[in-house]
């Protein structure tokens, strides 16, 4: 018998053998009962990875009339706009024309010794510090020939002074052992030296050699957080965030503009968002507004 199901006609399995028709494998009973589970939540899962970024922009844009407007606000906690990181990245660079490294130095060495040295450490410190170091001990030889005693009693004011001693010698000694007393090129390489994390061989390699990198200190960590620009619980997630929103060319530039910012207006305890031109793209200043 064949049955007729919606204009198409079922033959059965006994008259399907040998008419060249390939016959149906038949669906296990649990693998057929979950596919039917399935099928229906896998198509919401689309629909809304298709819905999402659209209702995310309707937000923001909600955020930004109202914010232009001053009736009420929308926070939107989920993404910050293309547009407005890249808004956001221009003013900086409008507000920061000049942005440089603070410290002193004359040599890629002399850069890595003041980045160590500057680790919970002010920049005018450490430039006071370093001014009397570097004019008798500029080289990893010369630096060698100090003992960690001795070198402490230099870097004394710059708090921690043991351990950036420690560290100092340490890679002065690798730096004339494995690199023929000549600083590393990459960040990899800058990396591998004692002493020398992520952030130290990202500045050097930005800094002194011209690289494409974006260190994360104290302040690119917060700045980034607060205006929504890359967000992230560690250092390394902001940056890989950074990577992202910023264009690679601006990579080096953008360390020194969150830096400045940071320090001269988005303060750690008192972020002076009154006079802060960056107030519309910032998600900080956003959702405190929404709490007031
Ligand atoms: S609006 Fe406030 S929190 Fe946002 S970047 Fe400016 S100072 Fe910092």
């Amino acid at each position: 018998m064949t049955e007729k199901i919606d204009g198409w006609r079922r033959l059965p399995e006994n008259k399907l053998r040998g008419s060249g028709i390939p016959i149906p494998q038949k669906m296990h009973k649990s693998a057929k009962s979950r596919k039917i589970r399935r099928g229906p939540a896998r198509r919401k899962r689309a629909v809304k990875s298709r819905l999402f970024p659209l209702f995310c922009s309707f937000f923001t844009r909600r955020e930004k009339l109202s914010l232009a407007s001053g009736d009420f606000l929308c926070y939107n906690k989920a993404v910050m706009k293309l547009s407005d990181k890249k808004a956001a990245l221009s003013e900086l660079a409008r507000l920061y024309p000049d942005a440089r490294p603070a410290l002193h130095y004359g040599s890629a060495y002399e850069l890595l010794v003041a980045v160590i040295l500057s680790a919970q450490c002010t920049d005018e410190r450490v430039n006071l510090v370093t001014e009397k170091l570097f004019a008798e001990h500029s080289t990893p030889a010369s630096m060698c020939l100090l003992s960690q005693e001795e070198l402490e009693k230099y870097i004394f004011s710059c708090g921690l002074y043991k351990s950036k001693a420690e560290h100092i010698l340490s890679a002065s000694r690798d730096i004339l052992d494995r690199f023929g007393g000549e600083i590393p090129k990459t960040v990899e390489e800058l990396k591998s030296l004692a002493g020398v994390g992520q952030k130290t061989a990202n500045v050097v390699y930005s800094v002194a050699f011209g690289g494409d990198a974006i260190a994360v200190d104290t302040h690119v960590f917060r700045v980034s957080n607060r205006l929504g620009l890359a967000k992230g619980k560690t250092p390394a997630e902001v940056e890989k965030g950074l990577h992202r929103a910023v264009p690679k060319k601006d990579w080096s530039k953008a360390h020194h503009w969150l830096i400045y910012h940071g320090r001269r207006v988005c303060h750690s305890r008192k972020p002076d968002c009154a006079n802060c031109t960056l107030s519309p793209f910032c998600d900080f200043f956003a959702e405190n507004a929404r709490k007031k």
